[in-house]
């Protein structure tokens, strides 16, 4: 695989695809994770001499005219963070556009406006790839959260480029999620959660091979607690995935992987009615509990087990932490991870998406070893699949 520090950028044009589809609130960044992860690659190409044109697409745009979904913000707020000018083009692949990359001297920096405002982007148009890649002589992928995508400007434009490679933070992505995997640090526990199985079982199916431990809270839980023969009351279940989640059970027993499930649950009768929460041992729940978070003595089991871990990937939150009352689960296996990656203890990957607003809900400040900035894609990656924007950089 390339990466930018194999290839020869000094005082050449580069084109890079970060990823700055950010949580946006009345044109304020809601949250810059994935605008500061992208810096160590900006910085490296400035201290090259190179000049940067920097592309991205945010949300999902109706039209051209969906303004609330312009990357002009980004500009301003890269400006402070750098602090240097960055240039802004309205549109991505129109003349004025080349004129103004064409005109960039070395240091400068350029960000082009949402790819999506053209519809080429997300159908991986060649036409469309061809004429960005007239931006630049060089193209660097760092956009891990679309890397499961195929489109024009992670896959078409790869076909335009014979200087090409992935950025610091792909580097990074692709050394702990897809890497490491394939040597990990012994023992290796999982912590999957969030809403299905359905979503996760790939996961679990590939960890099954590589992990001494899977530990599985949220939602997800209980379709593993029913086909045990658990009652669940109301909580989140998939029916559909009864029998695949027996199957799970009984590959990890046969593969002497230990699964282990909550053994006591915050449960609510009405999820809008706090009088109503409880504490309950997985076999006592009523056929009226919601089970919406991992119990106490869970939380004490799921922290004595990340401290015998060398390595932790974590995926999903433990209840539904979106409220308050039910948010104490994912808060203490976030602490007992910044506590093991603290003391050097151990490796701590945490997917993206989800887990990482989950996180971030509580404190920014905790440490982990590496945080994706991808939802579906570090869900794609840790599942064993492969992903379009990495096949097509690799050939
Ligand atoms: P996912 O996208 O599958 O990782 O799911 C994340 C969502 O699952 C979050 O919005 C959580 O609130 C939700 N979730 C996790 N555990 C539970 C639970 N026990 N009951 C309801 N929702 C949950």
């Amino acid at each position: 695989m390339n990466f930018i520090e194999d290839i020869n950028i000094k005082n050449k044009k580069v084109l890079i695809r970060v990823d700055y589809n950010v949580p946006m609130e009345n044109n304020e960044i809601v949250n810059d994770f994935r605008i500061r992860s992208s810096l160590d690659t900006i910085k490296y190409c400035l201290d090259q001499n190179a000049s940067i044109v920097l592309m991205s697409h945010m949300g999902r745009p109706k039209d051209l005219n969906d303004k609330e979904l312009s990357l002009e913000p980004i500009s301003w707020y890269l400006e402070d963070l750098l602090d240097t000018n960055v240039y802004f083009s309205e549109d991505c692949i129109s003349d004025k556009s080349l004129l103004m990359s064409k005109s960039l001297q070395s240091k400068e920096i350029l960000l082009l406006e949402n790819l999506r405002f053209h519809k080429g982007e997300c159908d991986n148009d060649l036409g469309f790839s061809e004429k960005l890649s007239k931006h630049a002589d060089i193209y660097i992928n760092d956009a891990f959260g679309t890397a499961h995508r195929k489109h024009a400007s992670n896959v078409g434009l790869t076909e335009y480029f014979k200087d090409k490679a992935f950025g610091f933070l792909m580097r990074d992505e692709i050394k702990y999620l897809k890497d490491s995997m394939n040597n990990p640090v012994q023992p290796l526990n999982i912590i999957v959660g969030g809403a299905k199985v359905s979503s996760k079982i790939n996961l679990i199916n590939n960890f099954i091979d590589k992990a001494d431990m899977i530990l599985i809270g949220g939602g997800m839980a209980f379709t593993f607690l029913k086909a045990m023969g658990y009652e669940i009351g109301n909580s989140l279940f998939e029916e559909d995935f009864e029998f695949k989640a027996l199957d799970i059970i009984e590959n990890a027993k046969k593969k002497g992987v230990s699964l282990i499930l909550p053994s006591d649950v915050v449960c609510a009768k009405d999820i809008d009615d706090p009088t109503t929460i409880e504490v309950k041992n997985i076999d006592s729940l009523d056929s009226d509990d919601i089970g919406l978070d991992i119990g106490p003595e869970t939380c004490i089991n799921f922290n004595i087990f990340i401290n015998s871990s060398k390595m932790i990937i974590w995926n999903g939150p433990m209840g539904f932490f979106e409220n308050n009352y039910f948010s104490t689960g994912t808060q203490s296996v976030a602490s007992a991870l910044n506590e093991v990656s603290e003391n050097n203890q151990a490796i701590t990957v945490i997917g993206g998406g989800d887990t990482v607003s989950a996180i971030d809900n509580f404190n920014s400040n905790l440490k982990f070893t590496h945080i994706s900035t991808g939802g579906g894609a570090s869900l794609e990656m840790l599942s064993g699949n492969k992903l379009a924007a990495l096949e097509a950089l690799k050939k």
